[in-house]
């Protein structure tokens, strides 16, 4: 007996939904990007329940006749395109005509229809892949899908949706990013029937940026405008070097309008702004490439969250030389020779494809430890940068005399906990960053910045323990604007930072007033700090462990309180730091994970000078 079977369409089609469905948010990403194919204006999304109990998209596009609306739940039913050929040029979002399929076989969905001119629209009923009712109804040019009870019918998916916070986090993340992508339409968001997001048709991005961020976000943005139009124009805004984040949350990538994660962009944008930002921090950003749509493949996901690039080389090259002209207008670094700032412009019209040079890798990093985690001023930065290329430099000079770079990194190892001893002697400082000092076994670098992160890590989180709050009164409240993304998780974050020092309250909309912060928080810094813990305390570590939460908001506020690097020590202070750190948990690592504590042995060393 033959053992294979084609399976039934309603099973076929909650496989494909595993891939395309994976929560409320990816619901939302299908519709909205089906209302702005139908060439809608204006779009509302309503969700109950983190999206679980009902997500409801309406719009005014151009609508669908009856025979269409029934068929646009059938698998591989699209009408974006018809031949193999239309897949080599893509200029829809969607295309794949799986999204309705899927969506409809795992929750109960009605879908309300109308084209122009129509004596009636159509409302289409399905449950669980099944269709239930066709019939007329009332309802102007456009559609409005109702997705309710997401997986009901598959109790293993709904097990793995997070909470309500997290689902709701998702969802308005989402919809700021196809706002800001397509600021010609007008967005609404609804959550439990409060107006989360309300954008009015906007003629560009900075407008629409200025409606869902505010002013101040703006401010500290840099244009970028740069690429050009054979290859890949690169617009957009990304953030000033003094502004930084822990992790990519806070980049916004699109290609073509399509919102993408893409690591090779988001590499790009980095090594745009190689030596100005440290290892591990990244920048905020809203980049648009736009790219002749023959030159960019967008069937490589289901989700069509990635793309491939046909010459990603010389996109990858647009996006880091246009990240460093933007940089280079606002005087962090000098212009870089290969592209003059007026061809960011000029590209654009130009008929002949320009010259690309050939990019000059930088210098190879300086043959001493690894950069610390530094927050520091643009001045410190530049004499940062500055000792880097002295160093490098002398290193090139000097290289046949040099040892090879990677004997060098194992001359200097991390010190274990093991290995530790008690009695250490400082000597002096390095650079104004590492403290110089020796212990039984031989020479010791101490990164100063995270040496006083961790001590400040341990005392903030003893205190937490003992619900003991240690916080100082600021004379006059603070207040700023939070992103709407940031809006969906302070209310559950706000009771742990008060944990932590913080006086918080919540005025009118969007907007919070800081009233007090923690006692060694420099009060320039509170800002700072709060606008990154609420862009990365995702709320889905929250809700997976409190405790990690607390841990990150422990790790921020030491990384912000901590004394900094380029910062000269007296021999008490060093003193002081040295104690305090063997005293606490984890005297060699720092919060973060990143090594403390180099040791040169002097068993090393006498090799080096050839003694043993
Ligand atoms: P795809 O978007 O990949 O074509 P979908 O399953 O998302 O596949 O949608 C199937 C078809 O249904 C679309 O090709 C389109 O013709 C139609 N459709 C879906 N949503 C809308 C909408 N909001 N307005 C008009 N037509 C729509
Ligand atoms: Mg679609």
């Amino acid at each position: 007996m033959s053992k294979i079977r084609v399976l039934a369409d309603h099973v076929a089609n909650q496989i494909a939904a595993g891939e395309v469905v994976e929560r409320p948010a990816s619901v939302a990403k299908e519709l909205v990007e089906n209302s702005i194919d139908a060439g809608a204006r204006r779009i509302t999304i309503e969700i109950e329940a983190g999206g679980r109990r009902l997500l409801k998209v309406s719009d005014n596009g151009e609508g669908m006749v009856r025979d269409d609306a029934v068929l646009a739940f059938e698998r591989h039913a699209t009408s974006k395109i018809r031949e193999t050929e239309d897949l080599g040029a893509i200029g829809t979002l969607g295309f794949r005509g799986e999204a309705l399929a899927s969506i409809a076989s795992v929750a109960r969905v009605e879908l309300t229809t109308c084209v122009e001119g129509a004596s009636a629209a159509t409302r289409v009923t399905i449950d669980g892949g099944r269709m239930r009712d066709v019939k007329d109804a009332a309802h102007p040019r456009g559609t409005t899908i109702a997705v309710r009870d997401l997986f009901f019918n598959i109790p293993a998916r709904r097990k793995f949706l997070r909470s309500e916070a997290t689902e709701i986090y998702h969802l308005t993340n989402l919809v700021t990013h196809y706002a800001l992508a397509h600021p010609e339409i007008a967005f609404t968001f609804v959550n439990n029937g409060r107006e989360v997001v309300r954008a009015a048709p906007a003629k560009d991005l900075r407008e629409r940026a200025y409606q869902i961020f505010g002013a101040e976000f703006l401010e500290n943005l840099l244009e970028v405008n740069g690429g050009d139009a054979l290859v890949a124009r690169v617009t957009g805004y990304v953030s000033a070097p003094r502004d930084r984040r822990t992790s990519r949350d806070s980049q916004y990538l699109f290609v073509n309008r399509r919102f993408v994660r893409d690591r090779m962009i988001g590499r790009s944008l980095s090594e745009g702004y190689r030596s100005i930002l440290p290892h591990g921090v990244y920048p905020a950003a809203l980049l648009f490439i736009e790219t002749p749509l023959e030159e960019v493949d967008v069937n490589v996901h289901p989700a069509k969250t990635e793309v491939r690039f046909r010459r990603s080389a010389a996109v990858a090259d647009a996006v880091r030389e246009a990240v460093r002209v933007a940089l280079a207008s606002a005087s962090y670094v000098p212009p870089p020779e290969s592209a003059p700032v007026a061809t960011a412009t000029a590209a654009v019209s130009s008929i002949a494809p320009q010259p690309r040079i050939e990019f000059v890798p930088p210098p190879p990093p300086p043959p001493v430890v690894q950069r610390p985690p530094v927050e520091a001023s643009g001045e410190e930065i530049a004499r940062d940068i500055e000792v880097m290329i002295q160093s490098a430099q002398s290193f090139q000079s000097a290289k046949s005399a040099f040892p090879p770079l990677n004997s060098a990194e194992k001359f200097a190892r991390e010190v274990t906990p093991e290995s530790l001893s008690r009695n250490i002697r400082p000597l002096g400082q390095l650079d104004e960053s590492f403290i110089i000092a020796t212990d039984d076994e031989g020479l010791l670098l101490i990164d100063q910045h995270v040496a006083h992160e961790r001590v400040l890590f341990d005392k903030y989180r003893a205190l937490e323990a003992e619900r003991r709050t240690d916080s100082q009164q600021l004379l006059v409240p603070e207040t700023f604007d939070l992103t709407p993304a940031q809006a969906a998780v302070f209310d559950d974050l706000a009771p742990e930072l008060e944990k932590y020092g913080f006086e918080l309250m919540r005025l009118s909309g969007r907007t919070v007033a800081v009233k007090a912060i923690p006692a060694d928080l420099p009060t320039g810094e509170a800002r700072n700090m709060l606008a990154e813990l609420l862009d990365t305390v995702d709320a889905e570590k929250k809700s997976a462990a409190r405790d990690t939460m607390r841990d990150e908001i422990a790790a921020s506020l030491a990384c912000h309180a901590a004394i900094k690097v380029n910062m000269p020590l007296a021999p008490e202070k060093m003193r002081w730091l040295i104690d305090r750190l063997l005293q606490t948990s984890s005297p060699t690592t720092c919060p973060h994970g990143r090594p403390i504590i180099l040791r040169l042995s002097t068993r090393d060393i006498l090799k080096g000078f050839h003694r043993i």
